[in-house]
């Protein structure tokens, strides 16, 4: 009788084969993941059958079953540049958390019209979509750190430009992708509270708390991370990486 497994694609997935036991001769893939996919039947195929002696018998009779749901492409590793990146937040988790943020903003700010400051480049995605979960009346505006070598002791100057608006007794709220020692934060702060603000609040995407030099009073906060480089949606190494819609750590 023709044996017959199933194999829905995990992680874990080689390991389970390699502790199956018994020999079968017809397999059935399920993924989301058309790379991992591929790379698995090659496993299968290639390395399987002359490394691990369950599978010595096995007759190469695969059904491929294409993506399940998804129409872009999720890969779990990456490579920019130099580096190796593995996925580590996943967009659907990150959106729950922005959801969140933007319903504690609704409630808090609620009547005060709040002018969002968003920090570019860094934070064009997060600001996107806090801003479509924004229900109450609000403006929107960008602005840029330039870093200049400065004669200064810590050597670099950033300079914030493109605040075009009046912020006079304005509810401002900074839209960072990234807080991590907080010196840019603090000298954005610094900046916009000689402009005459009645009260200035911070929204970030990420904190990595471990890093904080600087007292801030973070109020909306997406997800606290490790001390890790991370990459994606719109953080970038050396330029490149802001436009995956998931978040990947450097791997070591
Ligand atoms: P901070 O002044 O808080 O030390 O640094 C904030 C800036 O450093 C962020 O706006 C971001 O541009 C950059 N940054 C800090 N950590 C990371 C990271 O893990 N990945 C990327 N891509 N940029 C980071």
């Amino acid at each position: 009788m023709e044996s017959f497994i199933c194999l829905f694609l995990t992680r874990t997935t080689k390991k389970f084969c390699q502790f199956l036991g018994f020999e079968f001769s017809k397999v059935e893939i399920a993924s989301d993941s058309v790379d991992e996919t591929h790379a698995f039947i090659n496993w299968f195929l290639v390395t399987a059958p002359t490394h691990s002696s369950p599978f010595e018998n096995i007759q190469t009779n695969i059904v491929f079953l294409p993506q399940l749901s998804k129409n872009i492409p999720s890969m779990d590793t990456i490579q920019i540049k130099d580096k190796m990146f593995t996925v580590s937040i996943k967009e659907q988790d990150i959106l729950k958390e922005v959801t969140r943020v933007a319903n504690e903003i609704n409630r808090d700010l609620a009547g005060k019209n709040p002018l969002f400051l968003s920090v570019l480049n860094g934070s064009f995605m997060f600001t996107a979509d806090l801003l479509k979960r924004i229900t109450i009346p609000c403006e929107i505006s960008f602005v840029k750190l330039a870093s200049y070598q400065g004669i200064s002791s810590t050597g670099v100057i950033q300079e914030v430009i493109g605040i075009n608006e009046d912020l006079t007794d304005r509810t401002v709220v900074i839209v960072e992708d990234i807080v991590d020692t907080g010196l840019t934060m603090q000298r954005l702060l610094d900046t916009l509270g000689t402009r005459g603000p009645r009260e200035i609040h911070i929204a970030s995407l990420l904190v990595k708390p471990d890093k904080l030099k600087v007292d801030l009073n973070i109020e909306y906060v997406a997800m606290n991370i490790p001390n890790d480089f991370i990459v994606g949606y719109g953080l970038d190494y050396d330029g490149f990486g802001r436009n995956y819609p998931d978040i990947y750590t450097v791997v070591d």
